[in-house]
């Protein structure tokens, strides 16, 4: 049985953290996304949806297969390459799926116009994934899409650093290891100098 467990939440991009389920440990692959206990247990974590409104359909497969999607893109874009026209109209395809509409929310004394599906416990689940990526194509700069320099890490994110010179996933993780392994080396061939 696979521990339903934590899951990482730094790329700054909802979808970046979706395509973030797979991680490499030691360098090997593991998918934190192996059953829907797991894809639910991330939609909670992740804020999609709230603890009481889980789907009742099965979203596994369509999840797995619109993660696959999305680790292309970001790995296009972390290239230098744009969304394909095709692609493009994967995501409209994705974005017209959605059914519902939207309505004003009362949120303290203000109101916010918000997308609302009756639908939000079916299909739908996924939509503010979808919805992330739009969001950045149309509001934000795809190339700032990031992968972790670490050199054994796959997590990706969105440099929203001030000068877009973010380069690990983590400090406490890629950039203390990095650190660490780079202070080890000067270290190590003092040392060894010392030595002769
Ligand atoms: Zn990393």
């Amino acid at each position: 049985m696979s521990e339903v467990g934590t899951f990482l939440f730094l790329g700054n991009a909802l979808w970046l953290d979706f395509v973030n389920t797979e991680i490499a440990v030691d360098g090997e692959p593991v998918d934190l996304v192996r059953s829907e206990a797991d894809l639910r247990a991330w939609l909670v974590q992740s804020g999609v949806l709230g603890a009481r409104e889980l789907p009742e359909v099965t979203l596994l497969p369509r999840a797995l297969e619109l993660r696959t999607f999305l680790r292309t893109l970001a790995d296009q874009f972390m290239q230098g390459t744009p969304i394909s026209a095709e692609a493009a109209a994967t995501l409209n395809s994705l974005l017209s799926s959605r059914r519902g509409t939207v309505q004003l929310f009362r949120r303290d004394d203000r109101w916010e116009l918000l997308f609302y599906s009756e639908n939000v416990r079916g299909a739908d689940a996924l939509f503010p994934v979808v919805q992330s990526i739009a969001d950045l194509l149309s509001a934000g700069d795809w190339r700032l899409v990031r992968r972790c320099e670490g050199p054994k890490c796959i997590l990706f994110f969105y440099d929203t650093s001030k000068n877009h010179k973010r380069r690990w996933c983590s400090m406490e993780g890629c950039g203390n290891r990095v650190k660490a392994a780079n202070h080890y080396k000067r270290v190590h061939v003092k040392e060894s100098e010392r030595e002769k």
